[in-house]
């Protein structure tokens, strides 16, 4: 720390992403990545618009934006793209906390929503989830709090079904819901239509997992349009230009080729079931997950044992040393010849312990 850093920061502790090592090649099932290439005809919207990089983006980037307001059914006004859906869970701590106006959200979930809080000084307090890492509805009706909760929630992969969050919302009219649904298009329920009935909802959702576009950064939200304009005052008062002219023509391209990556999360759900049974059979247990990883717990060796024993055989994965997950991996779902190498290395671990 400098002598200069504000003592308004004195105490953050930074988010940690999930290491993205340079020095060989891993089988990489750390962060949640697509295993797919973006389509091509994505790539080619990034070529050509490369070649306007002179220019400064849409600042209200509207192709996109009309794009994702087609794709979800409600309309531009009700959609706001940022640099990856991070961008906008944040503004929703600025645009939407203070000291009176805390948030909560599950005690397992996204490392970075504890961040966005202490960064914007919100109060955010923890809801523990049930012992089966399971969220209860429960105490989210009428909690009396700003929420934010991922559905599917991370690293856990569960999911809540529609009418739980439905009833969460209408629980909260004097409060946002914030639904994160990072994950959803591996077999989730979007409340995304719900922004029509709710003036209290912003459903964030992201390009990086399921459109294979995590490097391309590039997010949206979605929330009637009051709520969608206080974001908007905050994105005019940070970056008007957030979003950059190849993410913006990546995602529009990305929305045009639909079939592609429904076909490419239809392909990684099966490498879901397909890695869940076969981990199972060596005597792990594992959540149920509707998202493109699965949350899982080894019986030979513990959670921190098996992230440096793959890390030893070229096979990434996280893990967390954190109270009720220390003795659990979250694993990424990618290519069937990926989840081979991931189940070789583990049976090559289990080999060497019963040695
Ligand atoms: C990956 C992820 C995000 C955001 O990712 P971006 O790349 O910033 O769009 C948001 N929420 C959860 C739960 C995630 O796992």
């Amino acid at each position: 720390m400098s002598r200069f850093f504000s003592s308004r920061h004195a105490s953050l502790t930074a988010y940690t992403p999930g290491e993205q090592p340079q020095d060989r090649r891993y089988v990489k099932l750390n962060t949640n990545e697509s295993p797919f290439p973006p389509s091509p005809a994505v790539v080619a919207a990034a070529a050509a618009e490369a070649a306007r990089l002179q220019l400064y983006s849409d600042p209200e980037s509207r192709a996109v934006t009309e794009a994702v307001a087609a794709r979800y059914g409600v309309s531009p006004d009700m959609v706001l793209m940022v640099n990856g859906s991070d961008e906008i869970l944040n503004f929703a701590f600025l645009a939407f906390g203070d000291a009176e106006h805390g948030f909560v959200c599950p005690d397992i979930s996204y490392g970075f929503y504890p961040v966005f809080a202490a960064l914007n000084h919100v109060p955010l307090r923890e809801i523990p989830l049930r012992d089966d890492f399971s969220v209860d509805p429960e105490d989210y009706c009428g909690v009396g709090a700003n929420i934010v909760l991922a559905n599917p929630n991370a690293p856990t992969g569960r999911a809540l079904p529609l009418a739980d969050i439905e009833r969460i919302v209408q629980t909260n009219p004097g409060h946002v819901v914030v639904i994160d649904e990072a994950y959803v298009d591996f077999g989730g329920e979007s409340c995304a239509a719900l922004v029509k009935r709710y003036d209290n909802l912003l459903v964030t959702q992201t390009f990086s997992k399921s459109r294979s576009l995590a490097g391309g950064r590039l997010g949206f939200g979605i929330g009637c349009p009051a709520l969608i304009r206080d974001l908007n005052t905050i994105k005019y008062s940070t970056n008007p230009y957030n979003v950059n002219r190849m993410s913006a023509a990546c995602g529009a391209a990305a929305i045009a080729d639909d079939a592609y990556y429904r076909k490419n999360a239809r392909t990684i759900m099966e490498n879901r079931a397909y890695t869940a049974q076969a981990l199972r059979q060596r005597g792990f247990e594992v959540l149920p997950s509707a998202a493109n990883f699965l949350f899982a717990r080894p019986a030979f060796c513990g959670g921190g044992e098996l992230y440096r024993g793959l890390k030893a055989r070229g096979v990434l994965i996280r893990h967390w040393d954190k109270p009720r997950i220390e003795a659990w991996c979250r694993i990424t779902v990618g290519t069937k010849e990926q989840m081979d190498a991931l189940l070789a290395a583990i049976d090559d671990m289990i080999r060497e312990a019963n040695a």
